[in-house]
This record gives C-alpha cells, sequence and structure tokens, in this order.
C-alpha cells in the first residue's frame, strides 16, 4: 500500500502481508523457523535476507513483520523493530549506538527502568551520563558538549506530565553530533510528530495503548532504514529481545482501532481534567491539554493521562482510591479500563525523597489513565470518593 494514506488509514492497512490464502484478517504465524527451498537458498538468505525472507523470529517473523511495518508507517518511519517489551526498545535503542567513552545527557523526570539503565547500567560500561530539567533548555544546551554522542529523554514526562519541546532539543542535540532518542508513550503513535521534529529514534512501549487492552508486553525501536535494519537490529537479533509472533499479533490488530481508542480516551482525559479543575480539594490538576498547562502549546491534544495532587497528602490519595468503585487501582496506562497509580509508593518509590520533591512526586499525586468507559460515569467516581476522602 503506497504512502499517500492517512495515518488512520494505514492504521488499518498499512504493512499487510497475505499467504496464498487471501487472508482478510493478517495471519498469526506461530513458526520460530522457515524451510528453505535448497541449501543455496538457505545460504542466499544468510547473506542477505529479502523483505519476505525469515530465518528465524529472533530475526524476525511475517506476523511480526507486518507489525513493525504498520507501526513504521503511521509514525512516519522508514523502518521498525519490534522488540519484546518496552523496555527491550530503550536498552536496544540505547546500546545499540553507545561505546565507553560516550556522553549521554538525558532528561531526569524518566520511567523508573530507563532511569535505571542510564544511571546504573550505563555507567558500568564507562558511559557518561549527565540529567537536566528537560523542560529548560538553557541545560540542555549547556550539558549537551560537543562530541555528546545521545540524548534521550520522554516526549511528556511520567507522572508529571512535562512536556518537552522535541524539536528545539533536537536542534541543540543535532549541533553537537548527538542521536535524539524519544520515548513517545504518552504521545502516542496518533498524536507524535517526534520524526518531524528531529527525532532519529522513536521508542514504544506497545504494551500501553497500541495493545490498549492489558494483554501482552511489547515494543518497538522506529527511525531510518539505515539504522533500524542495522545497529539497532544487529544488536537486538543477537541479544535476544524480539517479541514473540503472538504478542506482535495482538498489537498489529490493535493498530486498527488506535486512532479511535486515543482519541476518545484523550477526551475523556479532557473532560475529567476540566471537571476537576477549580476543586479546592486539589493542590494541581495536570493535564497537558489544559490551557494552564505550562507546556500546553507543545502538547495541545493533552493525551490520555492527567495527575491530580490531593491537598490532604498521601492519607488523602490512599482514601480516594480505597473508595473508587470502576477507577482500577494499578500501575499499568493507556488501557481501555481506567487506572489510577500512586506513583510516590509503587513506580517512583525507588526514589530518594530529595528526588520525588525536586520531580514534585508529592504524597498526594495521583496518576489517572483514562480507558474507554463513559466519561461521565468516571467524574462522577472521581467526585464521590473526593467527596468521601
Ligand atoms: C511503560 C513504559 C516503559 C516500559 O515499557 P514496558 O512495556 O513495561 O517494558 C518505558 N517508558 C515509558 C514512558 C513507559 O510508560
Amino acid at each position: 500500500m503506497t504512502g499517500k494514506w492517512s495515518k488512520r488509514t494505514q492504521a488499518v492497512h498499512g504493512g499487510a502481508r497475505r499467504s496464498q490464502y487471501g487472508e482478510l484478517s493478517e495471519a498469526l504465524f506461530l513458526t520460530q523457523g522457515f524451510d528453505y527451498p535448497s541449501a543455496g537458498a538457505a545460504e542466499a538468505r544468510f547473506i542477505e535476507a529479502g523483505p519476505d525472507e525469515f530465518i528465524y523470529a529472533r530475526y524476525g517473523n511475517p506476523t511480526v513483520a507486518m507489525f513493525e511495518d504498520r507501526l513504521a508507517v503511521i509514525e512516519g518511519a522508514e523502518a521498525g523493530f519490534a522488540t519484546a517489551s518496552g523496555m527491550a526498545a530503550v536498552n536496544g535503542a540505547l546500546m545499540a549506538g553507545l561505546k565507553s567513552g560516550d556522553r549521554v545527557v538525558a532528561a531526569r523526570a524518566l520511567f523508573g527502568s530507563c532511569l535505571y539503565i542510564l544511571e546504573e547500567i550505563l555507567p558500568r560500561f564507562g558511559v557518561e551520563v549527565a540529567f537536566v530539567d528537560g523542560t529548560d533548555l538553557d541545560q540542555w544546551q549547556t550539558a549537551v558538549t560537543p562530541g555528546t554522542r545521545a540524548v534521550f529523554f520522554e516526549a511528556v514526562s511520567n507522572p508529571t506530565l512535562e512536556v518537552i519541546d522535541t524539536a528545539a532539543v533536537a536542534g541543540i542535540a543535532h549541533a553537537a553530533g548527538a542521536t535524539v532518542i524519544v520515548d513517545n508513550v504518552f504521545t502516542t503513535p496518533v498524536f507524535s510528530r517526534a520524526i518531524e521534529q528531529g527525532a532519529d529514534l522513536v521508542v514504544y512501549s506497545t504494551t500501553k495503548h497500541v495493545d490498549g487492552q492489558g494483554r501482552c508486553l511489547g515494543g518497538a525501536i522506529l527511525g531510518p532504514r539505515a539504522a533500524v535494519r542495522g545497529p539497532v537490529e544487529t544488536y537486538m537479533k543477537h541479544t535476544g529481545g524480539a517479541i514473540s509472533p503472538f504478542n506482535a499479533w495482538v498489537m498489529l490488530k490493535g493498530l486498527e482501532t488506535l486512532d479511535l481508542r486515543v482519541r476518545a480516551q484523550a477526551a475523556g482525559a479532557r473532560a475529567i481534567a476540566e471537571a476537576l479543575t477549580g476543586d479546592a480539594r486539589l493542590a494541581r490538576v495536570i493535564y497537558p491539554g489544559l490551557e494552564s498547562h505550562p507546556q500546553h502549546a507543545l502538547f495541545p491534544e493533552g493525551g490520555t493521562v492527567l495527575s491530580i495532587d490531593l491537598a490532604g497528602g498521601k492519607d488523602a490519595a490512599f482514601a480516594l482510591l480505597d473508595r473508587l468503585e470502576i477507577w482500577k487501582i494499578s500501575n499499568n496506562l493507556g488501557d481501555a479500563k481506567s487506572i489510577a497509580t500512586h506513583p510516590a509508593t509503587t513506580t517512583h518509590k525507588r526514589l530518594s525523597g530529595d528526588r520525588k520533591a525536586a520531580l514534585r512526586i508529592t504524597p498526594g499525586l495521583v496518576r489517572l489513565s483514562v480507558g474507554l468507559e463513559d466519561p461521565n460515569d468516571l467524574i462522577s467516581d472521581l467526585k464521590s470518593a473526593l467527596a468521601g476522602a
């Protein structure tokens, strides 16, 4: 299918490969290996495999390839490599291009496991990592010294929803010769413009919105063909971070409904943020879709997640969580089911008190991932839980 069609159309049809049966719904190829027609054909494939030639499922598989191509086409990237989880994608995007002596600059507001890779693993191998406040361009300008190898950030941070100016950071990074790696989970492929804003590699945990129904783990690294089919694929295929074909098939079918789901979830998040704004029991309502958000202009679509900060601190936050009927207490996001999380005691528990304070992960902060239920029900549930708390 040619690239002239819109993202939403490509999300339904892009990357499809048909077997001899002409099946309409994409097939699930649960196979690790492939039968070569001759010894010569096997030899030729090991020298260079064509786009529809596979060797071993750790390297590639037809169902996985459909998922990679469909996601790449809607992201506007030349190529993609699908991974076992979002963390396999973050690890692969970083490790594939780094060596001892390199310098990386990262935004300090990061998902816990991303922080672990940057803070604990990379320095063990002689990679120097500096952290900046991702919303402060002066800090990027100072930290990204000439020869810096890569910059890494979450375009919208978790759980405080700071939005980073991808185009401006990419400009600073490229001037120093650094590769720009963006973890774009909160933006979602629906609202992402990361490639046109200058990202070199875009990383997703497809566990989140792409599956969108909380079933499977998955991830992807998207970018120029030379990088993805070169160092990224070489690193991933030899270190074992391949996605299961079954999970890739779930994700591939998830892409068909991604646009509808994410737009409905974002509309719900906006309605909830507006309904809670001004509530005296809340010290903050954080949602990039609100004009009151400091980086509203960078992400006016707002996404599917908001955070609220209860003035009554941890006790009030726990009382709210324990009174909710529809919202589930969990730590996933992007799911069809609405999920409430208390970051300070779960996802961000590992951070010291000082770092929590610097990131404003306060005891009263509750992250709300908005699902596909009726937004009016979600608002009623929150309001009655708040009244009881
Ligand atoms: C969930 C998440 C990850 C990790 O993804 P997994 O699929 O759980 O490995 C990485 N970055 C961000 C921003 C996430 O939200």
